[in-house]
């Protein structure tokens, strides 16, 4: 079988196809973490230059209004709830599950609406978050061991050899499920689903149920202000469409670089797999590719900022990522963990601030809280999830700076991942009830009840 540049170096020239622009390709000369291994397949080279060839799954217009809105949220006058699975699956990618993932982001979003009396910028970690770091590269059960499941654009969550098996081809299956998804959500969001008369509907099964007693009011009160609106001959009709932006962590620096365009209008890159991209916490050293290549993108990009970051490094990854201080450019993702929010946010927060960078600050609480049930399955407590929320309104409100945004992994679905809630989830639930490939997600109730919560904690 003949080689190719790919198969003798990963630091070959883009493949014919690719949009050429200075810099772009200068990350395959830096340090690279949480890769597959499919360089040497002889599927690499094609998949590479297919999708170097399709279309822009989200166009750079787009992108650039989704940064004036972070810009918004960055100085306060908008809050970003950003929501969807730990890791997509191709199989998932139905009607009923994206659809009810849309729904339950527009229901809390109009709570928080309401709650923080400032617009919500809604965005699904949805369209594309397909590909996943892991702690180790294998996984041994009983006397196997096989390559570690990376999100269903890598390999198999099935424990096969042939399922395990890294395979490129799974990029252009990636992009096309991608494609769909977002078809499906560009139709709910600008086609009428989204009406505000429908999505607060559900107020009344939420507080019908007498675990959620304790939000009847607020609940009471966005009815009251839905119909206020609806007598007073509000617009309903430009209602109906709602802004829904996608995002996922860029990992897979071969499907990010294919599909990076050049912008005709601008004359600038775009990662036109989704309009936002962030680099994960185990991807996010200075000096490594992924911090390299998606600094010389013109998306807004986020950075996971866990309990070990220094304020040095946040300020490096400003110089780096925002050079020009733009604001809506770069967003920090805290997710310290409840133990240790309140120690060390406050030190980031007041560096930064100090710089004169403007950040648009957003909590992450669920991967910092992460926790094995003594069941066996990886799991979260409702009840820390909130604290990490509080803490993060604590710290923010304490400095003066502002508390912009949510990052949650939840599901439209009734699941058990997460434990407790108002209408509490068990660990013996999860036997049946559990369905996520990675990390545990809320469920429909548990999202809704987070989002009164925050609702609260926004208005005080
Ligand atoms: C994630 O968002 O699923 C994830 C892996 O997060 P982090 O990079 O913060 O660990
Ligand atoms: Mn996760």
């Amino acid at each position: 079988m003949s080689q190719t540049p790919a198969d003798l170096d990963p630091s070959f020239p883009p493949s014919s196809g690719a949009a050429v622009y200075p810099g772009l390709d200068e990350w395959r000369s830096l340090p690279i973490s949480q890769q597959p291994s499919w360089h040497n397949d002889p599927g690499y080279a094609a998949a590479v230059a297919e999708l170097s060839m399709v279309p822009p799954l989200v166009f750079a217009g787009e992108v650039d209004i989704l940064r004036d809105r972070l810009a918004q949220a960055a100085q306060g006058k908008a809050f970003l709830l950003q929501g969807g699975d730990c890791a997509e699956t191709f199989e998932a990618a139905t009607a009923d599950k994206i659809s009810a993932r849309v729904r339950t982001i527009l229901q809390m979003s109009v709570v928080l609406t309401y709650g923080a009396s400032l617009p919500v910028i809604k965005m699904g970690r949805m369209a594309g978050q397909f590909a996943k770091p892991r702690s180790s590269n294998d996984e041994t059960r009983g006397e196997t061991t096989l390559p570690a499941y990376r999100g269903d654009m890598v390999n198999g969550f099935e424990f096969t050899p042939e399922s395990r098996r890294h395979d490129p081809a799974r990029m252009v299956r990636a992009y096309h499920t991608s494609a769909s998804t977002l078809n499906l959500i560009r139709a709910f969001t600008q086609g009428g689903f989204a009406d505000l008369r429908l999505v607060h509907h559900w107020n009344r099964g939420f507080t019908a149920n007498p675990a959620h007693s304790r939000y009847e009011s607020l609940a009471r009160d966005i009815d009251r202000a839905v119909r206020f609106m609806d007598v007073c001959g509000a617009d309903f009709e430009a209602l109906k469409r709602v802004e829904f932006f996608a995002s996922h962590e860029a990992l897979l620096l071969d499907y990010e670089r294919a599909l990076t365009r050049i912008d005709s209008r601008t004359g600038q890159p775009y990662d036109t797999s989704a309009h936002f991209l962030w680099i994960g916490e185990r991807t996010r050293d200075l000096d490594s590719a992924h911090v390299d290549f998606l600094s010389r993108v013109r998306n807004p990009i986020g950075v996971k900022l866990g309990p070990n970051s220094t304020p040095e490094d946040a300020l490096a990854l400003i110089d780096k990522l925002d050079p020009n201080r733009e604001p809506g450019r770069l967003t920090f993702i805290t997710r310290m963990g409840a133990q240790n929010i309140r120690e060390k946010l406050p030190t980031l927060v007041e560096k930064v601030t100090a710089s004169g960078a403007q950040v648009l600050w957003v909590t992450d609480p669920m991967h910092g809280n992460t926790v094995t049930s003594p069941n066996g399955y990886k799991t979260r407590n409702f009840d820390d999830v909130m604290d990490e929320v509080r803490g993060f309104f604590e710290v923010h409100n304490a400095l003066g700076t502002f508390p912009g945004g949510l990052h949650v992994e939840m599901t439209g679905d009734d699941v058990s991942e997460c434990l407790g809630g108002a209408d509490p989830v068990d660990q013996d639930a999860f036997v049946e009830g559990y369905e996520s490939v990675c990390d545990p997600r809320l469920n429909h109730m548990q999202s809704l009840e987070m989002a009164f919560l925050v609702a609260g904690a926004l208005a005080e």
